[in-house]
């Protein structure tokens, strides 16, 4: 897909440490139509390596993950001044009450749930975007 003007994305590249090999081809189909500039992963650790190479735009993080879970690896982002300022996305099956506190306090800028609504989702990334880190 052509990253055009008016997409959210604008070939700004986003990471994505998803697990689930159907979901990571749904969302990286979905930044790319979107606009956005793809890297995928399947292990926090491999994020975390990722984020530091790449200096991604956005990340977005799967809460439940083999190894390091989402939360612990959001964490070692926040803890580097290198990666402390990008904007980070859950992305997480978690729907009991308390889960959307429980990732917004271990410092990620929003909360998106599986499964993802298609149509509000380039919004939502666009917002986190725009807002950026405090
Ligand atoms: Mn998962």
């Amino acid at each position: 897909m052509n990253a055009t003007s008016d997409s959210v994305g604008r070939g700004r590249r986003v990471l994505v440490v998803e697990d689930n090999v159907r979901s990571r081809r749904l969302v990286r189909d979905l930044l790319e139509l979107h606009g956005f500039d793809v890297v995928d992963v399947e292990t926090a650790e491999a994020g975390l390596d990722a984020a530091r190479r790449s200096l991604p735009a956005l990340v977005l993080m799967d809460i439940q993950l083999p190894g390091m879970d989402g939360v612990a690896a959001l964490r070692e982002l926040r803890a580097d001044p290198a990666t402390r300022g990008i904007p980070a996305i859950a992305v997480t099956a978690f729907a009991m009450q308390g889960d959307e506190e429980r990732v917004l306090d271990a410092g990620f800028d929003a909360y998106i749930s599986k499964p993802i609504d298609v149509r509000s989702f380039p919004t939502r990334l666009q917002a986190v975007l725009e807002a950026g880190r405090p």
